[in-house]
């Protein structure tokens, strides 16, 4: 049999993108109104920034998580780096990372690998995938906090589990998708789920 491959994200699954935005951009800014965690909604923070706040420059959201360092010092998902270890030791399992880098990449990019050496060692830096596009990248599972995840391919290979996140916990699915609540649910069922599909 074939071993089950998944790809992980990044931001929001692994690390911790909206705590880190919310903290830099109050620190930065603290007689702007900000957007509180449980008040996220909708994948895109500048864009509810922007809601809040239609003054703002076309860069200042982007200008937070375009500065050096932002990315490199983002704090892992509770159980994150646990999960990895143990889903890389898995049998019959394959695991990447998959993510999508800012189109400000100067910082993003390097500190990704980064980011990924420090919290989950070397072996995971060759198994780091970035792609815009995540539709094109074959795999059994993705799972991802973005919600609707679309590219050229109509018919990506992968199932779409959504982890659940500050902006997405309200998002109603349709009946047939998935969540995973956290790296504490029940990750390896899904996974083996798929071993016998
Ligand atoms: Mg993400």
């Amino acid at each position: 049999m074939p071993p089950v491959r998944v790809l992980v994200d990044m931001d929001g699954v692994l690390a911790d993108f909206e705590a880190s935005f919310l903290r830099l951009y109050r620190s930065r800014h603290p007689q702007l109104p900000y957007v509180a965690l449980d008040e996220r909604r909708g994948f895109s923070v500048e864009a509810q920034y922007r809601q809040l706040n239609p003054g703002l420059a076309a860069d200042f959201v982007r200008n937070i998580y375009g500065s050096p360092n932002f990315f490199l010092d983002l704090v892992p998902i509770p159980g994150a780096v646990e999960a990895m270890q143990e889903m890389f030791s898995l049998n019959e399992t394959e695991v990447f990372i998959c993510t999508s880098p800012i189109l400000k990449y100067e910082y993003c990019v390097k500190e990704k690998y980064a980011w990924v050496e420090k919290h989950l060692g070397p072996q995971f830096v060759q198994r780091l995938v970035m792609s815009r596009d995540k539709t094109i990248v074959s795999a059994d599972l993705l799972i991802d906090d973005k919600v609707d995840i679309k590219g050229v391919e109509p018919n990506p290979s992968w199932e779409h589990i959504v982890f659940t996140c500050w902006h997405n916990r309200h998002t109603e699915l349709e009946p047939h998708r998935r969540r995973l609540e956290s790296w504490s649910d029940d990750w390896k069922a899904i996974i083996d789920g798929k071993r016998r599909e």
